[in-house]
């Protein structure tokens, strides 16, 4: 299809995700027609570094044809049944047998869906009912962070803390509140980082204080933010949480749907941060996005209340353990395992990143350079000031498009450049993702 064709059809009958449709329908689409290894291709011929993964979520890399077959075979013998009405399947079970045994150990459970936002619904419904199950349906409330992420539906966006999606279709859901954020250099320049993250961890326990401490269900976090701009907590912030919730018996949610399956070099973000959730909601890099599927790891506490006290969970989605996406998630995680993927993140390509990553802070548009794994995030100033740009200049945005231009994916978040590679990069690839970024940082400024 010609490149013009396809813009026009687009433009004409697609409505695209987190878009200005005006403005889209002005100035066009990219047409990607095909990809291999970390990099994506247009369809007028230009390669383009992949350095976000696709959307956090191509963690193996493009044109792995063993995932290609496993959903073939898969579609051959059985390409759909539900797992509603006492049936199951062979890659089901053993997709859930899989992520139990790469989960921590008081894991042992797995609820499957389609995406992310499905599994942050699944969340707060469990939450609920757990209490309620337990004797204490006064504790209702969830308690998550501005600026974070849980997802699209009404209820992931309800948990989530950005202000914009707020205001559209609303209301919320009832009982779900935020607290600030761990985002040092936007917010907490005033003290030291760990200083800064303890006060955090005190505004939560504020928070738990206000609302009533025998009232408050859970809290919500991702181990690092991710859409909200690749936020890493100071090292003082997680244990500080940690203690604030065991205080108050409140349910830890870590939402791995970016950290999960190698991105921090540790096969959830939760185990780098040495933290034990009572349910972890997990999917992008579950199948390297070869096929939508989403869960829930559920922790034994919360699991073992539900079966053995809950009676039906009424709740559950047309293509919760879809089998085609079972299998591929399945040869996914058994390719990232074979090929030791996980470990080279953090031995080698995630501490090699951040040598080279680190490099760009000397630029005088920088004002942090800052990676864990194969996360990174720049954060830009106007070196006339070294404060922030005028929002009005979207000095971010600028970059992002230059980038773009000139072959690298980053994506901006206001005035924060982030990456996220896919983790089969190799060093060589990680040195252009570099070069490629400063070429655009000059073109910046
Ligand atoms: N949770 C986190 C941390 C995410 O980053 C996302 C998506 O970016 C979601 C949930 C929602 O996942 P999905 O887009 O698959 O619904």
């Amino acid at each position: 299809m010609q490149t013009q064709a396809c813009q026009d059809l687009d433009r004409a009958h697609h409505l695209h995700p987190f878009t200005d449709f005006k403005a889209l329908g002005e100035q066009g689409s990219r047409v990607i027609t095909h990809a291999q290894g970390v990099y994506v291709h247009d369809s007028e011929g230009h390669r383009i570094l992949d350095g976000m993964a696709g959307l956090w979520c191509v963690n193996l890399g493009y044109g792995r044809r063993e995932l290609v077959e496993a959903a073939a075979v898969q579609m051959t013998e059985l390409p759909y049944y539900n797992t509603f009405f006492n049936t199951t399947h062979p890659p089901v079970a053993r997709l859930a047998e899989k992520l139990c045994a790469l989960a921590p150990p008081h894991i042992n459970h797995v609820f499957f869906t389609g995406s992310g936002s499905e599994a942050n619904d699944t969340v707060l419904r469990m939450v609920r009912r757990y209490w309620a199950l337990k004797g204490k349906p006064e504790k209702q409330w969830i308690i998550g962070r501005e600026n974070g992420y849980h997802g699209s539906t009404v209820a992931g966006m309800s948990l989530g803390g950005m202000a914009p999606m707020h205001d559209q279709g609303g209301p919320c859901v009832p009982g779900i509140t935020h607290v600030r954020q761990p985002y040092w250099f936007g917010e907490g320049q005033d003290q030291s980082p760990e200083a800064f993250g303890r006060a955090c961890a005190a505004a939560l326990e504020e928070k738990i204080l206000e609302l009533g401490e025998d009232k408050v269900a859970a809290f919500i976090a991702e181990p690092v933010q991710g859409a909200g701009g690749a936020i890493m907590p100071p090292a003082s912030y997680w244990p500080a949480v940690k203690a604030v919730l065991a205080k108050y018996d409140i349910l830890l949610i870590a939402d791995e749907v970016i950290c999960g399956f190698g991105r921090l070099g540790a096969w959830f973000g939760s185990q780098h941060f040495g933290l034990a959730p009572d349910l972890m909601p997990i999917a992008k890099g579950l199948s390297s996005g070869y096929l939508p599927i989403g869960g829930v790891l559920v922790g034994d506490r919360v699991a073992d209340t539900l079966i053995e006290e809950g009676g039906e969970f009424c709740h559950g989605f047309t293509y919760s353990g879809h089998p085609t996406c079972a299998a591929v998630a399945l040869k996914n995680l058994e390719l990232l395992e074979a090929e030791g993927i996980v470990e080279r993140v953090r031995d080698d390509l995630g501490p090699y990143l951040a040598e080279r990553w680190a490099e760009l802070g000397d630029h005088p548009l920088v004002g942090e350079a800052r990676s864990l794994g194969l996360m990174g995030a720049l954060e830009l100033i106007d070196p006339a000031t070294e404060e922030r740009f005028d929002k009005a200049l979207s000095a971010g945005n600028l970059c992002r498009d230059i980038c773009f231009a000139t072959g690298l994916v980053m994506r901006s978040v206001g005035d924060t450049m982030i990456i996220a590679p896919p983790l089969v990069i190799t060093r060589d690839e990680i040195d252009e993702l570099v070069c490629l970024a400063r070429q655009a940082l000059n073109e910046t400024a």
